[in-house]
C-alpha cells in the first residue's frame, strides 16, 4: 500500500509515492475514526498539523496538569505555562517554545509538552522525530 497523503501542502505536495508504514486518524471529524495510511515522512508532517493524531500517542501518552503547555490564543499570541505555573505570554510561537525549554533547563523537571491548537487540539511538541526528548 502506498502512501495515501493527499496534502498539498505537505512536502510531497500530496503525490507521495512511498510504503505507508503509520495509521494515523483524523481528530478535527465528529467521530475520530477517519484513518489514513501514510509513510513516515507525511506522518510527522500530518501530525504537526494538529488535525491528525497516530493511535500508540493516543494510548500511552495522557495530559497531565504539570505537562508543559503552549497554547494558541487566535490574536493574542501563546499563553505557556508548565508544571501548572503560567510562564507567558507571547507574540511568536518560537520565542514560546524557547520560553518552554528554557524553563525546562532551569527547573531540570522534564514533563511531556503538548501544543493546544485554537481548536483545543492537543500536540505532543516534546518528542523529536528521532525519539529524543527536545530540551
Ligand atoms: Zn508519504
Ligand atoms: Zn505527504
Amino acid at each position: 500500500m502506498t502512501c495515501e497523503c493527499s496534502d498539498p501542502g505537505c512536502e510531497c505536495k500530496g503525490e507521495c509515492a512511498n510504503d505507508a508504514t503509520t495509521t494515523v486518524r483524523r481528530i478535527d471529524m465528529e467521530d475520530g475514526t477517519t484513518t489514513f495510511d501514510f509513510c513516515d515522512d507525511c506522518a510527522s508532517d500530518a501530525l504537526d498539523s494538529g488535525v491528525f493524531a497516530t493511535d500508540d500517542e493516543d494510548d500511552n501518552e495522557e495530559p497531565l496538569e504539570d505537562d508543559g503547555y503552549i497554547v494558541d490564543r487566535p490574536f493574542h499570541g501563546y499563553d505557556v505555562s508548565y508544571a501548572g505555573k503560567f510562564i507567558g505570554n507571547f507574540s511568536d510561537r518560537d520565542d514560546a517554545e524557547r520560553a518552554l525549554i528554557s524553563a525546562i533547563k532551569r527547573d531540570q523537571f522534564f514533563p511531556n509538552c503538548w501544543f493546544e491548537s485554537d481548536h483545543g487540539n492537543l500536540t505532543l511538541i516534546s518528542v523529536l522525530d528521532n525519539g529524543n526528548y527536545w530540551a
